[in-house]
């Protein structure tokens, strides 16, 4: 469920003219294209990458990270090769930052290495298991979204899914050839393959499908078809409470054979570890349709920026959407003891910082950016009804696709447009306030009480 932390570049009122046409300096910049050669070797449990990087928005110097794991064997800029330039201060534990001059046209770089990319095994090249992603820095990371096309090479007997447009192109001598391009700008490129997936198909499902071990017990492979079906499902009902969506709406639900406890939607591509299928309703709420409902939360919910004033719209939205899915399908019970879960999370956050500030990385996170955006509008609806909280998140929908950016002043305006002004004024002011008050849904319902 968590996202990556990562910030737009912003210039802010000013306005340029490129190329003859009128740039808001404000709107988020072009994305940068990156065409890249993958050829993934599992049995040597290593990857070998030609990357192009073309248009990448650029001032003075370009700074770009990629997993230590990884040796760069050639680095060019604008067709010149290049050594990196200055120290790489920025760099973390796994991810080394190179620094080059900007280029006018275009970076390439080739790079090898080999084996887990992640400390979790969220990421790796393995006999059994290819899965790469932004957390694994196994392509040059960049700020803000891309445009891809990748050519990748595997072996042909894994079963790919990824979060862009896949064509089988050839096979043979136990390789296949792959084109797989992203539809919109994307934050990511993220692929999983297995040669063990079966894909499965929910009874009555078109274009939804879960990709799941053929080895795993029967009641697992019932329960990965089951997640699919919830896929769906919410999916429906979204449409029908939100409006349309601009994400063509199917998915690969891929139970990706891995510990580390990490989901992630990268739609139409959804990541869950495969430990999730025998996951429980001991809380008292269906634990894998509710996590399913929370990610194709994201067909909707992810406009918002990945900033700390921000994500808690991606994050808190699709999570209120997943609660409404588990009360329309599972009941009030359901929605009940998942209201008691958010509660007691936001109980053992304590003394927690505002919604709009908390950190990335932080331990606030679930209880911030999933549980209290959820709980404030639970407790906003119980006021304004069913109907009107809707029409609301609708409302927010088309703004969120019309501009293709939500932020918090979306937000606040969306509210004072659809509500009365004491609604719209205490869900403000529930974003910018530490701890957690009553009037922001930290009072627990009756039907919690009896609980
Ligand atoms: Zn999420």
């Amino acid at each position: 469920m968590l996202r990556k932390s990562c910030v737009y570049l912003l210039a802010v009122g000013l306005v340029a003219l490129v190329g003859g046409v009128v740039v808001r300096a404000d709107a988020p910049p072009r994305p940068a294209s990156y065409e890249l050669l993958l050829r993934v070797d599992p049995a040597r449990e290593s990857l070998r990458v030609s990357a192009k990087i073309l248009a990448p928005v650029c001032d003075g110097r370009l700074n770009f990270r990629l997993n230590r794991v990884l040796r760069v064997e050639r680095l060019k800029v604008d067709g010149r090769t290049v050594e990196t330039l200055d120290g790489d201060t920025s760099s973390t534990a796994t991810q080394r930052v190179y620094t080059v001059p900007c280029p006018t046209r275009q970076v390439e770089v080739d790079y090898a290495g080999e084996g887990v990319l992640t400390k979790d095994g969220r990421n790796q090249i393995s006999p059994e298991l290819v899965e790469l992603s932004v957390y694994g820095a196994w392509y040059p990371l960049l700020e803000g979204k891309l445009y891809y096309r990748v050519a990748l090479e595997l072996d042909e007997k894994f079963v790919v899914a990824a979060n862009g447009t896949l064509v089988k192109e050839r096979a043979g001598q136990g390789i296949a050839r792959y084109s797989l391009r992203s539809e919109q700008p994307v934050s990511d490129i993220a692929l999983v393959a297995s040669p063990a997936f079966v894909r499965l198909l929910p009874a009555k499902a078109t274009r939804f499908e879960a990709l799941a071990r053929s080895t795993l017990p029967q009641r697992s492979l019932a329960h990965a078809r089951d997640a699919a079906d919830a896929v769906e499902r919410a999916a429906a009902l979204y449409r029908e409470w939100f409006g349309d969506t601009e994400v063509p709406v199917r998915a690969s639900v891929a139970f990706s054979p891995r510990p580390g406890p990490l989901s992630y939607a990268r739609l139409p591509l959804i990541v869950v570890p495969e430990a999730e299928l025998a996951n429980s309703t001991a809380q008292g709420y269906p634990y894998l349709p509710w996590l399913m409902g929370h990610e194709v939360g994201h067909f909707w919910w992810s406009y918002a920026e990945y900033t700390p004033a921000d994500d808690w719209l991606n994050e808190g939205l699709a999570e209120y959407s997943a609660a409404q899915f588990v009360r329309e399908v599972y009941g009030p019970d359901a929605y009940t003891a998942l209201l008691k879960s958010y509660r007691q999370a936001t109980a053992q956050a304590g003394e927690s910082p505002a919604i709009v500030e908390t950190p990335s990385d932080s331990s606030w996170i679930y209880a911030n950016r999933y549980a209290k955006p959820a709980l404030l509008l639970d407790t906003i609806e119980r006021s304004v009804g069913t109907p009107r909280l809707r029409a609301f998140l609708a409302a927010l929908n088309r703004r969120g696709a019309s501009q293709r950016r939500l932020s918090r002043a979306d937000f606040n305006e969306t509210a004072r447009t659809v509500f009365d002004r004491s609604n719209a004024e205490r869900l403000a002011g529930c974003l910018t306030v530490r701890g957690w008050p009553a009037e922001c849904g930290g009072q627990p319902r009756t039907a919690e009480l009896s609980r």
